[in-house]
């Protein structure tokens, strides 16, 4: 998705809103947990704060299916986020206080959608906060079943000893 010059340059005061949908297939490669992401819808409003400045406002969303951390069982988690910058059509920044981006030729906007989802996905994904991950000494899915291993456990010898122990 890219929004060429002119169409900053050419912009009134009434703010723009574009739309599109983007495929970030590589995203996999650098989110360990992401199993895999539906298209991203992308909502782009842009308005003009300046005689050469413009405001992005992005909303992005996709569908994406991670692995648990605990249970490692796969999970869909919609994913929403916005975000806002500032961008210009000079080809040298030069703005005090604030951040702002030079467009160039046309401003490319799926860098953007990637680092806003690599900022704000979940770095550590769990399918739900009461899950109870998988158990440590036989690892069932303590989500799906019940194991023994937690039960008090105790050796036949210290059997013995206690044992030993009532009868004095
Ligand atoms: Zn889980
Ligand atoms: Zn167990």
């Amino acid at each position: 998705m890219q929004i060429s010059l002119d169409t900053f340059v050419q912009l009134q005061d009434r703010p723009l809103t574009l739309r599109d949908r983007l495929l970030l297939p590589e995203l996999n490669n650098e989110i360990r947990s992401l199993v895999r992401m539906k298209p991203v819808h992308v909502h782009v409003e842009i308005s003009r704060t300046g005689s050469h400045q413009f405001r992005l406002q992005v909303r992005q969303s996709a569908e994406a299916t991670f692995v648990c951390s605990r249970c490692l069982e796969e999970f869909d988690l919609p994913i929403e986020l916005t975000w806002a910058e500032t961008f210009t059509d000079l080809p040298v920044v030069d703005a005090e206080g604030v951040e702002v981006y030079p467009i160039g030729e046309a401003l490319h906007l799926e860098p953007w959608v990637r680092e806003a989802f690599l900022l704000q996905i979940p770095f550590v994904p769990i399918c739900r906060d009461t899950c109870r991950g998988l158990c440590p000494s036989c690892g069932i899915n303590r989500n799906k079943g019940i194991c023994q291993c937690n039960t008090e456990h105790i050796d036949p010898r210290l059997a013995k000893l206690q044992e030993f122990k009532f009868d004095s």
